[in-house]
């Protein structure tokens, strides 16, 4: 029995190489260096496959040594520990100590490799970026433009439910969105949250949803669409005045998801339940602004006398059915000089 390498006569070989001549092929390598994709935008790793949000770079970096040592297929067992040395925040020093087993011989071999954080964008920011996005969220109303305050709680709307969605899913964010034809725009990089949307939106403030799509290119041999999501709310909101062949009405109630609108003839206070569709060419006088204070002369259980506002005449008028005042002056609207009281209502 004599090695095959350097004809020493040991007492035991290992594949027929004595100790020292086998204990040199139990190798440990890794490359010069190795380096780890960070997003400059939102700072998250690349481990893998995957981005890995607010990562825990010694965790990173350790699992990329791991990866990175290549070990001699003699060895049956190896363990290692590794020292970084920071030498600037992009920049470390990994020294690697790395103990071989193979039958019974156990070996250590030291590495040293370098540790290199590259600035690149990952998918989603280079998503958002890139100006991505599956779906357009519009927003329109009857009128010619929609309110501020509805601006404002449509878009906190989208924002919040955006947000709260984006927590469990970084695909989900606003791309873009912009004041356009009298109302919203969103573009919105997940399809089924500009369609939730299209519904909540439409729920909260009495509106319609069409929804059309357009091609948008192809991948991997199937075409891409696009879906636009239009809401368009009606004319009117809760609160304001409307003429009808009998008269001016005052919207009460505005049901979700299409339901019936609740008016109140304003003159008589008699309430009524309309579809929806019946209104859709409504004629909007206005709402709260329209509103002006009358104060009482004397009442009687049918009638008020009020003073005309702004001529100070005495006015003689009908009091709609349950109609109560607090205080001394009453709630008044003025159509085509003619004054009509109001019921202040309960909220
Ligand atoms: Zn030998
Ligand atoms: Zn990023």
């Amino acid at each position: 029995m004599f090695c095959v390498e350097c004809g020493k006569e040991p007492e035991k070989l290992y594949d027929s190489l004595c100790q020292g001549c086998y204990g040199k092929r139990l190798q440990a390598q890794i490359d010069e260096h190795l380096d780890i994709d960070v997003c400059t935008s939102c700072w998250a790793a690349r481990q893998g496959n995957r981005w890995k949000e607010r990562p825990d770079m010694h965790s990173i970096m350790l699992e990329k040594v791991d990866s990175g040592i290549t070990i001699s297929p003699e060895v049956s067992r190896y363990s290692f520990r590794v020292e970084f040395v920071e030498e600037d925040p992009r920049n470390y020093l990994a020294r690697i100590k790395v103990d071989l087993i193979a039958d019974d011989i156990e070996i250590q071999r030291e590495l040293t490799t370098r540790i290199i954080f590259k600035k690149v964008q990952c998918k989603i920011c280079s998503r958002i970026h890139g100006n991505y996005y599956e779906a357009i969220l519009q927003v329109r109303t009857s009128r010619k433009e929609m309110r501020e305050d509805q601006k404002n709680l449509v878009k906190d709307m989208v924002k919040r439910e955006v947000e709260e969605r984006r927590s469990g899913d970084r695909n989900i964010f606003i791309t873009s969105s912009e004041e356009i034809h009298g109302g919203l725009d969103f573009y919105l990089s997940d399809n089924g949250v500009a369609k939730r949307l299209s519904k909540e939106i439409s729920n909260v403030f009495g509106g319609k949803v069409t929804s059309s799509s357009s091609l948008a290119g192809r991948k991997d041999g199937r075409d891409i669409y696009k879906m636009t999501y239009s809401v368009r709310l009606p004319p009117y909101e809760r609160g304001d005045f409307v003429n009808l062949e009998d008269g001016l009405y005052r919207v009460m109630e505005i049901g979700t998801s299409g339901g019936n609108v609740t008016l109140i003839h304003v003159e008589s206070g008699r309430k009524t339940s309309m579809e929806r569709w019946l209104l859709e060419d409504i004629d909007v006088m206005g709402g709260d602004s329209m509103i002006k204070e009358a104060v009482v002369v004397s009442e009687t259980e049918r009638e008020m006398k009020v003073l005309d506002p702004d001529t100070y005449l005495t006015v003689t008028l009908v009091k709609p059915q349950g109609f109560t005042r607090e205080g001394d002056s009453v709630k008044i609207v003025k159509v085509d000089d003619r004054l009509l009281l109001v019921q202040e209502s309960g909220d």
